[in-house]
C-alpha cells in the first residue's frame, strides 16, 4: 500500500536514510494502532542520477507493507505530475512536444490520457483533454495510467 506524503525529493536525496519520514498513525488497511519500520525501497525519479530511498513500514497485525511516496508523483511514474501535465499541455496546445531525447514516454501519456478520458468520462467528453486530466485527478484516478 502507498501513502502519499508532502516531501521534497531533494531532501530525500541529500539526507538518504537520515531523512525523517512521518510514521503513519495506524495501519491504513486494518487500523491497527501501530506500524513498525520496515526499511527502505529504492525508486527512480526524473532528475536524479541515483535511486531515492523511500521509507517502508509494516503492520504487525495484518502484515500490510506501506511505502511512503512523494505526493508530487503518481504511483509507478518517474516524472512528476507537474511535468506530465506540462508536456501534455504543450503538445495539445502547440501540436509539438517540448524538446526531449525521446518522446515515446510522452506519447504513452497522451494515449493513456485519451483512454482514461474515454473510459471514465465517455466519448461525449467535449471539454478537452487537459480539463479531463484535472478532473480524473480530482476523482482519484491517475490520468495517464495504462490500466483502467
Ligand atoms: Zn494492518
Amino acid at each position: 500500500m502507498i501513502i502519499f506524503v508532502s516531501v521534497l525529493l531533494k531532501d530525500i536525496v541529500e539526507q538518504q536514510r537520515d531523512f525523517v519520514w512521518e510514521r503513519p498513525p495506524c495501519c491504513p488497511r486494518c487500523d491497527h494502532y501501530k506500524v513498525w519500520s520496515h526499511g527502505f525501497t529504492e525508486r527512480i525519479f526524473d532528475g536524479f542520477n541515483i535511486p531515492l530511498l523511500l521509507k517502508c513500514y509494516r503492520c504487525p497485525y495484518c502484515g500490510c507493507v506501506i511505502t511512503m511516496r512523494p505526493n508530487t508523483h503518481f504511483s509507478r511514474f518517474q516524472s512528476s505530475k507537474d511535468k506530465i501535465f506540462f508536456f501534455l499541455s504543450e503538445r495539445l496546445k502547440t501540436g509539438r512536444w517540448p524538446p526531449a531525447q525521446s518522446h515515446s514516454r510522452y506519447r504513452h501519456w497522451l494515449r493513456n490520457l485519451k483512454k482514461q478520458t474515454k473510459a471514465h468520462l465517455t466519448d461525449r467528453w467535449d471539454k478537452g483533454l487537459l480539463v479531463a486530466f484535472d478532473y480524473l485527478l480530482s476523482i482519484g484516478h491517475t490520468p495517464v495510467s495504462s490500466s483502467i
